[in-house]
């Protein structure tokens, strides 16, 4: 059986006709999954219906709004599938995709992720600052996601390790990345949300890419160590310069004092703040509990 996540928020005007036309693509047996993240229209009385009409409907409705990320896990948590695929209600994840992610699956592939031919009708400065996004987080943490979506297939072993992360603030497509297994991406052309608007603010969005930062990577928090090293040659510089002046006769008197101290009490602290910034992201890292590895497979071993 597949399990088909969709987190909904406020979709009360296209919500029935778009699952129908999801439902149409999905070549086998299935189970409809749909998180209502605090929506404050009828979608949730939609959802109720739809899901008496059919029973392979099943909805999850959050208490408030916790955010698209929140709605994708709880939705995974609720599947029983082998494999599950995560979509957006709006039919921007076009669902003619469906079959070609089961075959995928079906050759072996743990992960299937569609991924955008090209970014659609998007104003130069949302491609611009995803794009600048992306390579931000492709330096600091290592993950490459340019282009990629929510919209993907993940077997069952990839959906259990998945739901065994604990972080409050997880950032769903990197997590998809970052516990790895086999993975095919596929490409499609993605249309434009044909009713109702976006849900995502410039500021929600903001709030995103800095979580997703924030917790793949703590390259932040060495900085200081990176700062203190140039503020220390710097100082080197500085300090040999001063005792120079000082000995050729040409400082100004209490000056080379003042100068000197200034260097060494500077550079003691961006010192010490560098020690305790790489506790700090240590202590980050071991506090999100992640696994330490994540085995695949075993072989010839009875
Ligand atoms: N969504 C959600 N919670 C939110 C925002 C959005 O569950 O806080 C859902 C929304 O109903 C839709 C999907 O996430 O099914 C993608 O949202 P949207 O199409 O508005 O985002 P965009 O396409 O602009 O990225
Ligand atoms: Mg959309």
């Amino acid at each position: 059986m597949i399990s088909v996540v969709i987190p909904v928020m406020n979709e009360e005007s296209g919500i029935e006709n778009n699952i129908n036309t999801i439902i149409k693509n999905i070549p086998e047996d299935y189970e409809i999954v749909l998180v209502d993240d605090g929506s404050k229209d009828t979608t949730w009385e939609k959802i109720k219906e739809m899901s008496n009409k059919n029973k392979k409907i099943v909805g999850v409705r959050f208490s408030r709004n916790f955010g698209k990320e929140a709605a994708l896990m709880a939705g995974l948590a609720h599947t029983r599938g082998d494999a599950v695929i995560t979509m957006d209600s709006d039919l921007q994840h076009p669902p003619e995709a469906i079959p070609e992610m089961i075959e995928k699956w079906k050759e072996g592939y743990k992960v299937v992720e569609v991924r955008k031919n090209k970014r659609v009708k998007e104003s130069i400065f949302y491609r611009m600052s995803a794009g600048l996004f992306y390579n931000i987080l492709r330096k600091l943490s290592g993950l490459d996601m340019k282009n990629s979506t929510d919209y993907k297939l993940m077997d069952r072993a990839v959906v259990d390790k998945i739901c065994e992360f604990k972080e409050g603030q997880l950032f769903f497509r990197g997590v998809v990345e970052w516990v790895g297994f086999e993975k095919c991406i596929l490409n499609f052309d993605f249309k434009e949300r044909e009713i109702g608007k976006s849900k995502f603010k410039f500021s929600s969005l903001f709030r995103l890419a800095l979580n997703a930062i924030t917790s793949f990577s703590s390259s932040l928090l060495y900085l200081t160590a990176f700062i203190g090293v140039i503020f220390f040659i710097a100082a080197i510089i500085l300090g040999i310069q001063t005792i120079v002046n000082k000995c050729m006769g040409i400082a100004l008197e209490g000056f080379t004092t003042i100068i000197l101290l200034q260097l060494i009490i500077g550079s003691l602290v961006m010192f010490c703040l560098a020690i305790i910034g790489i506790y700090v992201g240590k202590i980050y890292e071991e506090t999100k509990k992640r696994p330490q590895y994540i085995v695949s497979e075993v072989y010839g071993k009875d």
